[in-house]
């Protein structure tokens, strides 16, 4: 499906309707002014007081340029947003723009008449309404659709919009987990493919992607010789010759040492330019085959094979690859997107439970932070949820792979919205430190690190109780613990150096409900050492 982009005058609910429909469509929800509120570190309302509105008015632009690439979600822009052409440009491609409107009366009632809406401060508010609507008015007309919010409800609108779209697809393709995504980026376009027996296929797809006829298989040796066997077969079926290597399973393969192992095995091939790797395991094998292929040569062609739930949904979406040193995780690196990433469900049967069970915190992640459908997905599958109920986490990796892959084209340089990702990750890497690596699986650490981003959200007043009680009943029901199993006292000091924090202060990513986070410096260690004692 396109992405439908929401537009309209302040106070006209796009935010609202946005999220309701983008829970109707089973797609994610993104927000303009929040990426643009991320990307310069401060509220719009301050923006718009220190800078004035055509610096807003450049990172609006910056932002909505961002969204051209998208399909597959539902955006919701600042109601200026529309009276550039560029902007409009921009959302049209391969998106329909929908507008809302509503009495000037309407809109007031609900952005009140207080400074935190830039456009009406000083003079008249209601004269100031009526004039900027008056003004708007030939551009919110070549809107595809109108909606009139002024006596609906945000659901009542969701709806409308709904049947609407749906009268547009008519026996054309529906929204969902489709089992591909489109991953398109300025350092490459390539497709991310979900579903059961894809390794078996491998052969197939890169000869169709004129990848060969020579090719490396990394893969470690925890992987199941079955999977391996499963890639081996068809790539010899599509008359591709393959070597493969395999490095000792864990984290310590991330190294140098095995970089240039693999170059002396990547020369011994006789790999050249033409030749492709294929990096067959979970996120440790993908971020060090990635790291030679994006090194050997100048860079070869990669294609990620991933098999454990981690690496589908996470590590190989966004081209990061890289290596440990002895100082410190991932510290050299490299962006080298993938040709082409098959995410073979049916081979997530063979994962350990707990292996399992830790890729499924990143999962509940992209619900909090964008896909409200996928939340509730989960809530209702969550006793079904198992490494071989491959028919479940079909369109549940795609819509995994789809919000990450939103978020990267969203904020490509990393200038701040991509943080997102990080949600439960401040807490969750600390966590995990401060118990020692290895006690903790890093999904249990996330899932304890996401458990006290909502509980810090909630005593600030942003996360609505419900909403915190389904996370932590969430969490429990996948088998996922949501509390430190060190006292408080010893993960504060892992906090204060987390590289993703700014000048020293951590950067918290915070949730207002499901399928809405904001980021936030935190100065009190205190509310962080609260959230972490908290057991409700
Ligand atoms: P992992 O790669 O160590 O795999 C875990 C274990 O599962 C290994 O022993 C492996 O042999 C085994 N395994 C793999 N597939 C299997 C299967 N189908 N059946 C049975 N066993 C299987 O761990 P991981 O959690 O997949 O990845 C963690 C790594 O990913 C970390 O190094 C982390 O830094 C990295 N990472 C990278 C990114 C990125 O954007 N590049 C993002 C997140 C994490």
């Amino acid at each position: 499906m396109e992405k439908i982009v929401l537009t309209g005058f302040m106070g006209t609910g796009k935010t609202a309707v946005g999220r309701c429909l983008a829970r109707r469509l089973d797609l994610p929800f993104y927000d303009l002014d929040a990426i643009i509120e991320a990307r310069a570190g401060r509220p719009i309302t301050q923006i718009f007081r220190e800078e004035g509105e055509p610096v807003f008015r450049a990172f609006e632009a910056e932002a909505a340029a961002a969204t051209r690439p998208l399909r597959d979600c539902v955006l919701a822009t600042g109601g200026g947003a529309i009276l550039r052409a560029e902007n409009v440009s921009a959302f049209r491609e391969g998106g329909v723009v929908v507008g809302l409107t509503a009495s000037p009366e309407a809109i007031l009632a609900r952005v009140g008449e207080g400074d935190a809406r830039p456009l009406l401060a000083g003079g008249d508010p209601r004269a100031r309404v009526a004039a900027l609507l008056a003004a708007r008015e030939p551009a919110y007309a070549r809107a595809d659709l109108r909606v009139n919010t002024t006596d609906l409800d945000p659901e009542a609108v969701a709806a409308r919009i709904a049947d609407w779209l749906a009268e547009r697809h008519r026996g054309g393709a529906a929204a969902g987990g489709s089992g591909e995504v489109e991953v398109s980026l300025p350092g490459g376009a390539y497709r991310i493919q979900v579903g059961p027996g894809l390794l078996g296929r491998t052969g197939e797809r890169l000869a169709a992607l004129n990848l060969g006829p020579r090719a490396a298989v990394v893969t470690d040796e925890g992987v199941p010789s079955a999977h391996v066997g499963a890639v081996l077969d068809g790539l010899r079926s599509a008359g591709l010759t393959a070597e493969t290597i395999a490095v000792p399973a864990g984290e310590e393969s991330k190294s140098l040492q095995q970089v240039s192992g693999l170059y002396e095995r990547f020369v011994g091939a006789g790999l050249d330019r033409g030749s492709v790797v294929l990096a067959l395991g979970g996120g440790v094998v993908g971020d060090l085959a990635g790291y030679a292929a994006a090194t050997f040569l100048r860079g070869l062609p990669l294609v990620h094979l991933p098999t454990t739930l981690l690496a589908q949904v996470d590590s190989s979406v966004g081209g990061k690859v890289g290596v440990n040193l002895p100082r410190g995780k991932n510290l050299v690196g490299a962006f080298h997107q993938p040709r082409l990433v098959l995410a073979d469900v049916a081979a997530l049967a063979t994962l350990p439970l707990r292996e399992f069970r830790s890729g499924l915190a990143e999962v509940v992640k992209y619900g909090v932070i964008a896909d409200p459908g996928l939340f509730e997905l989960l809530d209702r599958e969550a006793d079904r949820l198992a490494p071989g109920a491959a028919d479940l986490l079909a369109p549940i990796v795609t819509r995994c792979c789809r919000v990450k892959a939103h978020v990267v084209a969203l904020d490509e340089r990393e200038r701040g919205w991509r943080a997102i990702l990080n949600f439960g990750h401040t807490v969750g890497h600390a966590v995990e430190a401060a118990a020692g690596y290895g006690a903790l699986t890093h999904g249990e650490a996330v899932a304890i690190g996401m458990a006290a981003a909502a509980r810090l959200s909630r005593a600030r007043g942003l996360c609505p109780r419900a909403d915190l009680d389904r996370l932590l009943r969430l969490l429990d029901r996948l088998g996922l613990p949501q509390r430190s199993p060190v006292p408080a006292e010893r993960v504060l000091p892992y906090l204060a150096v987390d590289k993703k924090g700014r000048g020293g202060v951590p950067r918290f990513v915070l949730t207002r409900g499901i399928a809405d986070v904001t980021l936030a410096p935190i100065h009190e260690e205190g509310d962080v050492r609260k959230a972490l004692e908290t057991t409700a």
